[in-house]
């Protein structure tokens, strides 16, 4: 292999990254091994993976069986089109699988390759259903705040954090926002209702403001993800689900992140006791050994979408949508998830993981410490009466994230809230050393910071 310093040199001149600004990509880390829990760089260091990649490792790195999956699977026909008039095995297999274990109300699935692709999706299905059932005026899209859809022009102006719009603008029209139940700084301006109606409420409003026959769609995270790790209040998603029946108004379940046990169930919502009308998924469901997506629709939607006249068809599509290769290996990962009960796994580790962080709450600067399941945050804050933050030139969060992998930790920071979102299969032991370097680290960061 070539050597480290050679490899970094040629990074620079010729490889684009996601996020790319040379500041940030000095020394990148060149990732050559994964074992479960744990990741290591071309130099040989072992680093918890804090992050599980990028929130979808949730089978754990090394697995021989999944590579098994994608060579028997290449081996015989790696790809061929998915198009009506054709279809495979393993897409057929994986849909199927999916039916059982998603909504009880979803049983039709679309296959993409990744979050972003499955938002367009999304958005473009509630856009049809509403032509395809005569309201051909609802095609607005309400988000969230601090929401994360992914970056393609659609999903990029369903994201609700501004720093991704800028150097892009203008955005897609007809996506607009509202405010995220965000427990520990949502400012509730109806004190008659508990702040997760209040913040349900907003949906309302918004629809209200924008009129109910132009909404299409409102979409969610069940648990706002790259946002900060945002745990909604109990009563908010029964609210919202409401709101949506009210008002004639598709509920898209954005479970990206949650889904695949993430959260201690299979899907995010789950624990809120409503259905989505469409939902999407991408990184979990391959464990991102391979890049893969999708959306699942109510059976009101799929019945819809199959009984158009076909001038009126559902004309969307991938290449890679129902990709053989990457449905054997979602197959496979599933497989295990179920044979190891890692959703159950996942909850338990979850618990355990809440009661450690739990006790960083004494550690000076910690202003919040939330989770669910394996999706977890620890908000660092300048003042912890007022919830003040750090102004943003102090660049907070990159230098938690820095020193934290600079102690073997990798994770993001994301608005100053560590995020921590490792492989289902994480170890005690392995939680217990990613909260030791969490908490050796915020008093190194905040002396350097203050
Ligand atoms: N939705 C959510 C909730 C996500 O977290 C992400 C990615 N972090 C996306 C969509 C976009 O996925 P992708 O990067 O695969 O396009």
């Amino acid at each position: 292999m070539m050597p480290v310093t050679e490899a970094i040199q040629l990074d620079h001149e010729h490889l684009i990254h996601p996020l790319q600004h040379p500041n940030f990509h000095r020394e990148p880390k060149i990732w050559v091994k994964g074992r479960g829990a744990l990741i290591y760089d071309a130099e040989g260091r072992e680093y918890i993976d804090g992050l599980a990649g990028l929130w979808n490792v949730n089978v754990g790195h090394g697995r021989k069986e999944l590579a098994q999956a994608a060579y028997d699977q290449m081996s015989a026909i790696a790809y061929h089109s998915a198009y009506t008039g054709g279809t495979n095995y393993p897409a057929i297999e994986l849909a199927k699988k999916l039916s059982e274990l998603a909504y009880p109300q979803i049983n039709n699935f679309y296959f993409t390759s990744g979050g972003a692709e499955s938002s367009e999706s999304s958005f473009k299905t509630a856009r049809f259903y509403w032509k395809a059932v005569g309201k051909p005026d609802k095609v607005k899209i309400i988000a969230r705040l601090r929401a994360y859809h992914g970056l393609t022009m659609a999903a990029m102006s369903a994201t609700g954090m501004p720093n991704f719009w800028t150097m892009f603008e203008p955005r897609v029209p007809n996506f607009v926002h509202i405010e995220s139940p965000y427990p520990y700084r949502f400012n509730n301006l109806d004190p008659s209702v508990s702040p997760g109606i209040a913040a349900a409420n907003l949906l309302e409003k918004k629809i209200l403001e924008e009129e109910p026959d132009t909404v299409a769609a409102f979409i969610a995270e069940p648990v706002q993800g790259a946002g900060g790790v945002i745990v909604p209040p109990e009563d908010y998603f029964p609210r919202i689900r409401a709101i949506c029946n009210q008002y004639d108004v598709l509920f898209i379940s954005d479970e990206v992140i949650t889904g695949f046990g993430r959260t201690g169930r299979w899907f995010g919502l789950e624990h809120y006791g409503v259905q989505p009308d469409i939902m999407q998924f991408a990184k979990g469901i391959t464990s991102g050994y391979v890049p893969l997506g999708g959306i699942g629709v109510s059976d009101k939607i799929a019945e819809v979408m199959n009984s158009v006249p076909p001038s009126q068809r559902w004309m969307h599509a991938y290449t890679y949508s129902g990709h053989p290769t990457c449905c054997a290996v979602a197959n496979a990962n599933l497989k295990i998830m179920e044979e190891e009960g890692l959703v159950e796994r996942s909850a338990a580790q979850g618990k355990k993981l809440m009661q450690l962080l739990d006790e960083l709450k004494a550690v000076e600067g910690v202003g919040n410490v939330r989770g669910l399941g394996l999706l977890a945050a620890v908000e660092i804050v300048a003042d912890t009466e007022t919830k003040a933050q750090f102004p943003a030139d102090r660049q907070l969060s990159q230098r938690l994230m820095d020193a934290l992998l600079a102690k073997g930790l990798y994770t993001r920071a994301l608005f100053d809230a560590i995020c921590i979102s490792p492989p289902l299969v994480i170890t005690d032991e392995q939680m217990e050393r990613m909260v030791r370097i969490i908490r050796e680290t915020i008093p190194e960061v905040l002396d350097a910071v203050s």
